[in-house]
């Protein structure tokens, strides 16, 4: 069966004459889905009882069933654990900022990449996501809230360049003007490193932001927190990073997860400040967020502020993310891990 959802607007309209349908059937659907955010072809009350039955024998229709939500008491960050179509569980998270409200998105349920700190990975992949369920994420909060999402951040459970053609489809409806319309520069994604594929999102031209998920400054340090830098090098990722920024102008975010006694000497500093000291760029520094099933701890709070303070003296642009939502399972798969347990 055809996914409906993840579905152009003119892949929607040759469907729609397939079905021996005017086209402009499509328009009013297109709009129940990606604007009015309808959760079944039953909400579509414009079309008729026979198309819509018409419609449920030839299309899915995917939704998410929320299994749970979990409140910030610190900061309101919302975490959310849905269930997808096939029963398999995955997380998204909601974060008031001044600018805006943002949802970080899962691209797979389960992640293959198995870095060594994350929780996602532990039971390996499930399966990736289709586009519509990429969306489904911003629209059940978007109708859970109540409130507009401006912006989209693909950083939760998965890896999105594993999933690349999806990621894209789903790149394109949601920035869809007859869509929710949100704009490219509002969107992240963020990679462990797929080089490859960087360079490939790199000649799409797109203006959405790139983040790589660097970790370390070295390959050895980086082998041992992440077996997909077996596959690719830390040069070869500074070489996708300005190609990226060459196709695109746009500045790469480098992610940063401070691990106490891995990553956080001043040596680890200044590697990394040589490394990435001439890119067009900004780095993002992460306090590791302690999984249970892990060992690492985060730093100390003066061991952060110098690593951060040794990068800026070499003039490279550095925040420290706030750490939203610590108190209810923030980091990457954790809630999904409780959740089967
Ligand atoms: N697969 C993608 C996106 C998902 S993870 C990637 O690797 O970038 C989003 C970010 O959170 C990545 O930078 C990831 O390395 C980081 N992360 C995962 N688990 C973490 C943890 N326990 N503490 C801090 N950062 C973590």
């Amino acid at each position: 069966m055809q996914d409906i959802k993840s579905l152009t607007l003119d892949e929607l309209k040759k469907e729609m004459e397939l079905l021996g349908e005017k086209p402009f059937r499509a328009g009013q659907m297109y709009q129940w889905m990606h604007v009015k955010l309808a959760r079944s072809f039953d909400e579509m009350t414009n079309l008729s009882l026979a198309l819509r039955e018409k419609c449920r024998e030839y299309f899915e229709y995917t939704a998410l069933k929320m299994v749970r939500m979990q409140e910030s008491a610190i900061d309101g960050t919302r975490k959310y654990l849905f269930e997808l179509g096939d029963g398999k569980l995955i997380e998204s998270v909601w974060m008031r900022y001044r600018h805006g409200n943002s949802v970080c998105i899962s691209s797979q349920a389960g992640c293959r990449m198995g870095c060594s700190f994350c929780a996602s990975t532990l039971g390996g992949l499930e399966r990736s996501l289709k586009p519509s369920e990429m969306l489904d994420q911003i629209y059940a909060i978007t109708l859970l809230t109540g409130e507009r999402v401006s912006n989209v951040v693909v950083m939760g459970m998965g890896e999105p360049l594993d999933n690349y053609d999806n990621l894209l489809k789903f790149i394109k409806l949601v920035t869809d003007e007859n869509g929710l319309h949100i704009g490219q520069r509002s969107i992240t994604v963020s990679t462990c490193g797929l080089a490859d594929e960087m360079k490939r999102l790199a000649d799409e031209k797109l203006q959405i932001t790139l983040a790589l998920s660097l970790h370390a400054a070295d390959d050895e340090k980086r082998r041992e927190m992440m077996p997909v830098a077996n596959r690719y090098s830390i040069p070869e990722l500074i070489e996708a990073c300005a190609y990226y920024f060459e196709k695109t102008g746009r500045r790469i975010t480098f992610e940063y997860s401070l691990v106490k006694g891995v990553n956080d000497s001043a040596g680890d500093a200044e590697r990394l400040s040589a490394l990435i000291g001439n890119l067009n760029c900004h780095v993002n520094l992460i306090p590791v967020n302690p999984v249970v099933e892990r060992k690492y701890v985060q730093p100390n709070v003066q061991k952060i502020t110098d690593f951060k303070n040794k990068l800026e003296k070499n003039g490279i642009n550095v925040t420290i993310r706030r750490e939203m939502g610590r108190d209810i399972d923030g980091a990457c798969g954790q809630l999904r891990r409780r959740q089967k347990q």
